[in-house]
């Protein structure tokens, strides 16, 4: 395949699923080499590079958990050296751990921050240092409809993807001369795993598209936001909600 991307490289944290596969596979079709990061789904990495090899692309799986900042930076760094460079980076692995505030344990709250908000430093530092040297680079941020509207029972979900909009912004301002773009997507409710539980039937009626989002339409702007067409898009927050709010 020829593209602008074609001899780009890309990380994508939670690549095993979701959102995170969905990104890989447009990547993969835009023309990168793609890094497909997992925790503890390696079957479903594997199901990701089947997808990435089967629109003609290439990559590999690579389990690491972004909490872990010391583990993060040596595989960072590794990659970067094998590879040649590290083009792309894509903050997606998130969790939620759902309850009232009141009744919110320390471990419920910090699980949260620790995954979206930490492993967006834990990654996002290291492999700027990189894009730094080489003055370019994008990197883009899975932030939820969560950080900018109330929803009940997500303060700790919340709190954590609103910290991952406002660091992008700023961190955006810090390297905009140096060639690199940080921006951030805001899905709302996108059919995964994640919101196996969620009452999907009330939440439609919230939704001015009456239904759910697919993840290809969430990787299809990060995808966009990676490429060459968004070279003067920076320091935003995009939403990709089925009209929410
Ligand atoms: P899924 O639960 O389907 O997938 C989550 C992914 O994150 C998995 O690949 C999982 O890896 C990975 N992951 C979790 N913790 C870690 C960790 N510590 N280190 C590395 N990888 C980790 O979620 P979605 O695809 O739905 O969500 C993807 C992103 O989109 C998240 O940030 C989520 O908050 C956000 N989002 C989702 C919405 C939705 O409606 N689905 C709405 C708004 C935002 P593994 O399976 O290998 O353990």
């Amino acid at each position: 395949m020829t593209s602008e991307n074609e001899h780009k490289t890309a990380i994508v944290t939670g690549g095993s699923k979701g959102i995170g596969r969905a990104i890989c596979v447009e990547l993969a079709r835009a023309g990168c080499y793609t890094v497909i990061n997992y925790l503890g789904d390696k079957q479903g990495a594997e199901q990701t590079l089947a997808m990435v090899e089967g629109e003609g692309g290439r990559g590999e799986i690579c389990r690491f958990d972004v909490r872990d900042g010391q583990a993060v930076e040596k595989i960072v760094v590794e990659i970067d050296a094998r590879l040649g460079s590290i083009d792309i980076l894509i903050n997606n692995a998130g969790i939620i751990a759902d309850g009232l505030f009141m009744m919110m344990t320390p471990e419920k709250w910090q699980s949260v921050i620790d995954t979206s908000l930490n492993g967006f430093y834990n990654m996002t530092r290291p492999v700027l240092e990189l894009m730094v040297r080489r003055r370019k680079g994008a990197i883009v941020s899975i932030s939820s409809a969560s950080s900018l509207m109330a929803n009940r029972g997500q303060a700790n979900y919340a709190a954590a993807k609103a910290g991952l909009n406002a660091a992008s912004r700023a961190v955006a301002s810090e390297v905009a001369r140096l060639g690199i773009r940080v921006n951030v997507v805001a899905p709302g409710l996108i059919e995964t795993d994640m919101i196996r539980e969620a009452p999907k039937d009330h939440i439609k009626t919230m939704i001015p598209m009456a239904r759910i989002g697919r993840p290809d339409e969430v990787a299809k702007v990060v995808s966009f936001l990676c490429s060459d067409a968004a070279s003067y898009v920076t320091g935003q927050v995009i939403s990709v909600n089925g009209g929410m709010f």
